[in-house]
């Protein structure tokens, strides 16, 4: 994924706050077309959402290391296996690395063989979704959409919703989360 696709993201996710909340004048250039909104027509600036935690781009990369930058403030994916929490099924917590709000704990955790963080759920008001395009995930080429998971409080990225083995699971990078065991 492209900085240009993570950026999608953000504004996808902000369109769900937006969309109840149009504004007067696009409301008024819709009546005079009398045509059905197009959402390019209305989409907010990315600005317009506002994550009540927030940091300067240098700010970030000066918290994050190189790869939980790309990941939490890009969207990228990790190499499999790459973080060691896709194995880890001890007690504990799972907080973001962007800003230290918790997202996961143990009681959801769900161990699969495939190199990167399942969960079943998040913690209530912890979490973001946002429509993200995907070209390539887990090496295989997937062309189309899928749901991604993002903090709601700094909106760092954390992976996406995935239908596997009849479930609907978060696949999260391991890399954007810091786990403490119980
Ligand atoms: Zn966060």
């Amino acid at each position: 994924m492209s900085t240009s696709f993570s950026r999608r993201s953000v504004l996808a996710s902000s369109l769900v706050v937006a969309t109840t909340g149009l504004t007067a004048k696009a409301a008024a250039q819709d009546l005079q077309t009398s045509q059905p909104n197009r959402s390019s027509d209305v989409a907010p600036k990315e600005a317009d959402f506002v994550y009540s935690y927030r940091r300067t781009q240098a700010q970030w990369r000066e918290q994050l290391s190189g790869i939980e930058y790309v990941i939490l403030r890009e969207g990228e994916t990790e190499p499999k296996k790459f973080s060691p929490l896709w194995e880890e099924m001890r007690e504990g917590t799972y907080r973001c690395k962007g800003c230290d709000l918790l997202i996961y704990t143990s009681d959801y955790k769900v161990k699969l063989n495939k190199g990167w963080t399942f969960f079943r759920q998040s913690e209530p008001d912890s979490v973001l979704m946002g429509i993200d395009l995907v070209t390539e995930y887990g090496g295989k080429e997937k062309n189309g959409s899928a749901i991604e998971v993002h903090c709601r409080r700094c909106g760092s990225h954390f992976g996406h919703m995935l239908y596997i083995k009849r479930e609907i699971l978060h696949c999260i990078n391991g890399t954007s989360l810091s786990f403490q065991a119980a």
